[in-house]
C-alpha cells in the first residue's frame, strides 16, 4: 500500500503552526510498514484542495488527511473526498448525538454549523467517532483507493489514529512490522555503526538501522512477520547479539531516557548522590529531578560558579584554584570530593568547564570540561572536549556525567 500524508489548513502554509501531525503519522505508518511517498500541505481553498486530493490518488492508494473537518464554510476535506468517490453526504444521527453531548459536557452552545460536522458519505464509509472533540473522522474506501480523514488538533488526531485507524490498517496488511530501539551512550553514531557493521550487513529480517537523535546514538531493529509475537522472536536474538557487542554502551531499550535509567539505578541500589555544578549550571540536578521519587536519592545540587563558592561551599583549596585554575582536573576532583563529603552522599559529581563562546584559550579551549566523580570515597576525573554552541556543550557535559554515573554503578557490581 502506497500512502500520502496530506495536511489541510492555511495556517500551516503561513507557518502559524507546525505540521506535527505529519511527523506523527509518518512515524506510525513507517511502523506499520506502509510506505509513504509524498507529504503534502494544502490551504483551505476549494479548488486547490480538490486538485490536490485528485492528484494524490493518481500516485497513492491511501491518503491520510488531517484538518478541514471543522464546522465552518472553508472546512471542505470531507465534501471534496465525497466528490472524488461520487458519494453524497447524509446526516449521521449518532454523530450528531455525540456532538450535542460534547457541547453539553463542555458547557458550550452548539450552533447550526456543527450539524455540518455530522454529515457523512452515504456509502463506502466508516465513521470514526471523536472522544476528544466534535468532528468525527471518516474512512472512505472504493475501487482500491482509501482516504482516512482525521481532525486537525493533535489531541484529537493522535488518539483517533491509535485507537481506530491503526487497527483498521493492520487488518488490511498481510504482515506486521515491529521495531525495537536500543539506546547507545558514550559512542558516536559512526563509531557505533562501525562496531556492529558486520551484524547490520548480515541481517535482512530483522533489519538494523543506526541513527542519531538528540545527541544519542540509536539502533532500530525492525522485523517483518505475520504477528507481533513472531516479530519479537526474530528481534530477540539480534538485540542480544548487538548488546553483547556494544556492552555497557547500550543503556536502555525502548522509550526512555538517560535520567530515568540513572534515577532508577540509584533508587534500586539505595545510593545517594549530590551534585556540584559549574559550567552545567544545575542541568544535572534538573535532569535528575525530572524523575518523580528522586528525593530518596538526590540529596543536594549546588551551582558553584565563582571561585569563592567553590572554596566556601565545597572546600576547594585556594592554592588549587590559583595554581591550576577553576577549569582543571584538580579543581574538579576537589569539587566532587567536597560535595560528597559536605552533603554526606555516597556519590558526588562535579563539572567545571568552558562553555563559551568566550573564555577559551589555546591551552584551555571552549568545550573543555572536567567531570569529577567521587564514588564512595574513590575519586576520578575525566577530561572531555565537547563541540558545539554553549547550550550543546552544557547538554553534552550533563549527559556524559549522567552516563558516567550509570557506568560507575555497573562497574561496582
Ligand atoms: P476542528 O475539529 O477543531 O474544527 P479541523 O479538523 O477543522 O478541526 P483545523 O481547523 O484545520 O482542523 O485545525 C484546527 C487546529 O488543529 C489548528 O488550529 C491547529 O492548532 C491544529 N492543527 C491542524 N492541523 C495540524 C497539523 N497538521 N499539525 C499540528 N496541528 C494541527
Amino acid at each position: 500500500m502506497k500512502a500520502e500524508i496530506m495536511a489541510v489548513g492555511t495556517e500551516l502554509l503561513l507557518g502559524d503552526i507546525l505540521n506535527t501531525n505529519a511527523q506523527f503519522l509518518a512515524q506510525e505508518l513507517a511502523n506499520l510498514g506502509i510506505e509513504v511517498y509524498y507529504q503534502t500541505v494544502v490551504g483551505d481553498n476549494p479548488k486547490r484542495l480538490k486538485d490536490t486530493i485528485f492528484h494524490a490518488f493518481d500516485r497513492a492508494d491511501l491518503i491520510i488527511t488531517t484538518g478541514g473537518l471543522g464546522p465552518t464554510e472553508d472546512d471542505l476535506t470531507k465534501e471534496t473526498a465525497a466528490e472524488y468517490f461520487g458519494e453524497k453526504l447524509v446526516l449521521d444521527e449518532r454523530a450528531l448525538g455525540r456532538i450535542k453531548k460534547y457541547f453539553d459536557r463542555t458547557g458550550r452552545t452548539m450552533t447550526q454549523n456543527n450539524v455540518k460536522q455530522a454529515m457523512v458519505p452515504e456509502n463506502n464509509c466508516t465513521v470514526l467517532y471523536n472522544d476528544n472533540g466534535t468532528a468525527p473522522g471518516i474512512i472512505m474506501e472504493k475501487n482500491g483507493k482509501m482516504i482516512v480523514m482525521l481532525p486537525g488538533p493533535p489531541k484529537e488526531t493522535i488518539p483517533m489514529f491509535r485507537n481506530q485507524v491503526k487497527p483498521y490498517l493492520v487488518k488490511k496488511q498481510e504482515f506486521t512490522f515491529v521495531s525495537r530501539i536500543l539506546r547507545v551512550a558514550g559512542v558516536g553514531e559512526s563509531a557505533m555503526e562501525d562496531r556492529v557493521k558486520d551484524i547490520i550487513d548480515a541481517q535482512t529480517n530483522p533489519t538494523i538501522a543506526p541513527y542519531a537523535k538528540d545527541g544519542e546514538a540509536i539502533l532500530r531493529i525492525t522485523a517483518k512477520a505475520k504477528d507481533e509475537a513472531e516479530a519479537n522472536e526474530l528481534i530477540d536474538p539480534v538485540a542480544e547479539l548487538l548488546k553483547e557487542r556494544l556492552g555497557n554502551a547500550v543503556y536502555a531499550e525502548g522509550e526512555t531516557d538517560m535520567e530515568t535509567v540513572v534515577a532508577e539505578m540509584l533508587l534500586e541500589r539505595k545510593l545517594t548522590v549530590a551534585v556540584a555544578e559549574s559550567c552545567t549550571g544545575g542541568m544535572i540536578a534538573s535532569r535528575l529531578v525530572e524523575y518523580p521519587g528522586i528525593s530518596a536519592a538526590l540529596l543536594e545540587g549546588c551551582v558553584t560558579y565563582s571561585n569563592d563558592a567553590k572554596m566556601h561551599r565545597l572546600g576547594v583549596k585556594a592554592e588549587t584554584l590559583e595554581k591550576y585554575t577553576a577549569v582543571s582536573e584538580e579543581t574538579a576532583r576537589e569539587m566532587a570530593e567536597g560535595i560528597a563529603k559536605t552533603s554526606g552522599a555516597d556519590i558526588g559529581i562535579a563539572t567545571t568547564g568552558i562553555a563559551g563562546p568566550d573564555g577559551g584559550s589555546e591551552e584551555k579551549p571552549v568545550g573543555l570540561v572536567y567531570i569529577g566523580l567521587s564514588y564512595k570515597g574513590k575519586t576520578e576525573v575525566q577530561e572531555h572536549h565537547f563541540v558545539g554552541k554553549r547550550d550543546k556543550i552544557r547538554e553534552r557535559a550533563t549527559y556524559t556525567a549522567l552516563d558516567w554515573l550509570r557506568r560507575a554503578m555497573l562497574d561496582e557490581e
